[in-house]
């Protein structure tokens, strides 16, 4: 089924009120298998409901409507609906006591606008409000359902919770979907777009989609069918064929962080780690502690953020700072290489970098990152090159840092 939403309200237009309605509404549609198409956001304003309303019946099979159905003169979509769909309101007496005990119980007088909220479009199937006043409304046109709903996000919740969904489900009988994710680090969407497009073809065929889910320094690919065998083998397939294909960038499945995976190969090699931090300051031994139970393979870490704790502390010569700068291939390897074995772990993970936003030169521009892994065998070092945005920054060389140590604990 073909689901729409309008959300109906001039507070969500100016940016007063987050339309959370309409994201709680999609995360609990997409947890039945259920797919929003469009949600659009509109005014309390006639002609802008009866346009939404128009477009979306030509494009949808069900419309979720949420907002403007209070007591108060802005509120008008009860009014509108009952025009649209030619009908007319009267009172429902069902609703009238439930109203009246609702004021009662809070020995408030019930006024005139209060019983109106009793008066409810003749040809609507009411949807019960246990916990308000304003009744839910479903209407059904030319084999279309129209629900309607009040803009209190509780409110609207209890009237799907109990009513609106298993009404839908009954209604529509949607088949279930099935979803896996995976995670990416070091590679950027069109970079991935264009090693996976023969893949994507060939999944686009037995419909299943692909969605592109980028964060700083991550991404992640969410595959989306069907609940059946055959979907279910297609995927999994699919991301067996991935893994050969790019191993450096895809680490794991949606359940476990980086710093996870690379925790549980350490575990497996019974090796330790430890980290000599310059530009991350620290980030990348918070993301070793983060983990429970990281004791087993994390040592510890040097933050050596100036030149004199690299030199005094990590023991990185005087004279390589001097002509290569703190920010160097030469550098970083000395960090990564020393606090090896000061640390004294089998693998250290090194960074120095400008983070910005200022204090780049033309040689050395804001975000040039190195990174240095020693381990056991091998000492290597890395240059990336992210943008100017200093949180992005630490955050990007981090992920690479962790995602770099994981490569050379894989052998790749
Ligand atoms: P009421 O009976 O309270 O008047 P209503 O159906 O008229 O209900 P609105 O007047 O549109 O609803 O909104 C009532 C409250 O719910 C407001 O505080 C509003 O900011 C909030 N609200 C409305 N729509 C949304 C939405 N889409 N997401 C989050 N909050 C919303
Ligand atoms: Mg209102």
């Amino acid at each position: 089924m073909k689901v729409e939403l309008i959300s109906i309200g001039d507070e969500l237009l100016i940016g007063q009120t987050v339309n959370t309605n309409a994201s709680w509404i999609g995360e609990q549609l997409a947890k039945r298998g259920v797919e929003v198409e469009n949600a659009v956001t509109i005014k309390d304003d006639k002609q802008s409901i009866i346009s939404a309303l128009d477009v979306a019946l030509k494009r949808s099979e069900v419309v979720i409507i949420t907002g403007g159905l209070g007591p108060t003169k802005d509120d008008i979509t009860k009014k509108v609906l009952t025009n649209y769909f030619k009908t007319e309101l009267v009172i429902n007496e069902e609703v009238l006591t439930r109203v009246r005990g609702f004021f009662e119980m809070r020995g408030k007088e019930m006024l005139d606008i209060n019983i109106q909220q009793a008066a409810l479009p003749k040809s609507a199937t009411i949807l019960h409000n246990q916990v308000g006043t304003a009744s839910g409304m479903w209407f059904e046109e030319k084999g279309k359902v129209i629900i309607s709903l009040p803009g209190v996000p509780y409110e609207m919740k209890h009237l799907l919770s109990t009513q609106g969904f298993d009404l839908l489900m009954g209604r529509f009988g949607v088949q279930e979907l099935y979803n896996q994710t995976i995670q990416f680090q070091g590679v950027g969407e069109s970079y991935l777009a264009d090693k996976i497009s023969d893949i994507e073809d060939v999944l686009a065929k037995k419909n299943i989609k692909l969605a592109y889910l980028p964060s700083t320094g991550m991404l992640r690919l969410r595959f989306t069918g069907a609940s059946s065998d055959e979907v279910k083998k297609t995927i999994s397939e699919t991301i067996n064929e991935l893994y050969n294909r790019l191993p450096k960038y895809l680490f794991g499945g949606e359940g476990k962080g980086l710093s996870e995976v690379v925790g549980d190969l350490l575990v497996e090699e019974n090796a330790t780690v430890g980290t000599v931090e310059s530009c991350t300051g620290g980030a990348l031994a918070k993301e070793f502690v983060q983990i429970a139970g990281s004791s087993r393979y994390f040592e510890g870490s040097i933050v050596s953020y100036s030149n004199e704790l690299k030199a005094s502390i990590v023991g990185v010569e005087e004279d390589v700072l001097k002509e290569f700068g703190a920010v160097s291939e030469e550098v970083v390897l000395q960090m990564a290489k020393n606090g090896r074995k000061k640390l004294n772990v089998d693998y250290c993970i090194a960074t120095s970098g400008i983070a910005g936003p200022t204090g780049g030169t033309d040689e050395k521009p804001v975000g040039l990152v190195w990174i240095a892994i020693a381990g056991p065998e091998i000492t290597r070092a890395f240059r990336f090159q992210f943008g100017n945005h200093r949180g992005r920054n630490i955050q990007s060389t981090v992920l690479t840092g962790l995602n770099l140590l994981r490569c050379q604990l894989m052998g790749l």
